[in-house]
């Protein structure tokens, strides 16, 4: 199902320069968009729009996805921190390419979306991605150092935990700025203990990271 749908985005992605990186494609050709959003939007699973996933929280738009994914130079047997699991399709695209010698946690704030993450990851056949209930501003010690750290919810600033858990040579993107308007898309790469190359992408637009080192709940 949604086959032809699915090349023909890939297809735009790349006419349109999203998609340049063979790895990338080829991950984007292969994971089902469809089987990571509710029933009610499937229809919309190969138009390059962002989809609500239920809990206020919205998949990006596959463009969006692409810049991201493109811009952190995966590779495989990385060891890769997501944070923001939400439907688990971005997580899905990063097993692609790092495999099954390469480990990837991905952290998610809202329980019912973990598990909505987990189920579908699971069956596509990424069940050894490991989807974990938290808040990712805090990054996950455990399995620190990372290689790359990808964030998909905006915070106001890069947070500290996240840099600190960053390996020398690793590379962390997120987006930062204020909610909804006057985002970028930020790529950090640690070059030292103490020294931090950043990049700016352009101009993005994420749902808000809420946690410690993100923004406060509001209510
Ligand atoms: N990567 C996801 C997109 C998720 S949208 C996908 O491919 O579908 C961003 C997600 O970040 C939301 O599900 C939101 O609940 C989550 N989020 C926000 N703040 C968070 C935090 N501090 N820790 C973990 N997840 C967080």
């Amino acid at each position: 199902m949604f086959e032809r749908e699915r090349e023909e985005l890939v297809e735009r992605l790349s006419r349109w320069g999203y998609l340049t990186k063979p790895e990338i494609v080829k991950a984007f050709k292969k994971v089902p968009r469809h089987e990571f959003v509710p029933p009610n939007v499937r229809d919309y699973s190969y138009a390059d729009q962002p989809l609500p996933i239920g809990h206020g929280q919205t998949i990006s738009a596959p463009s969006m996805i692409a810049i991201m994914m493109e811009s952190l130079d995966l590779a495989p047997m990385q060891r890769v921190l997501e944070i923001g699991a939400g439907s688990g399709y971005n997580a899905a695209l990063i097993a692609e390419v790092v495999g099954k010698e390469g480990e990837i946690v991905t952290i998610e704030r809202i329980a019912e979306l973990a598990e909505f993450a987990e189920e579908n990851l699971k069956r596509t056949g990424y069940g050894w991605v490991k989807v974990t209930v938290g808040d990712g501003t805090c990054g996950y010690k455990k399995g620190a150092p990372w290689d790359r750290i990808l964030v998909t919810a905006c915070a106001p600033e890069l947070p500290k935990p996240l840099v600190e858990q960053l390996k020398v040579g690793g590379k962390l993107g997120a987006p930062v700025g204020q909610h909804y308007m006057f985002q970028t898309w930020v790529v950090a790469e640690k070059r030292g203990e103490k020294e931090l190359k950043i990049q700016e992408r352009g101009g993005c637009s994420f749902v808000p990271l809420i946690g410690k080192c993100g923004w406060k709940e509001e209510g």
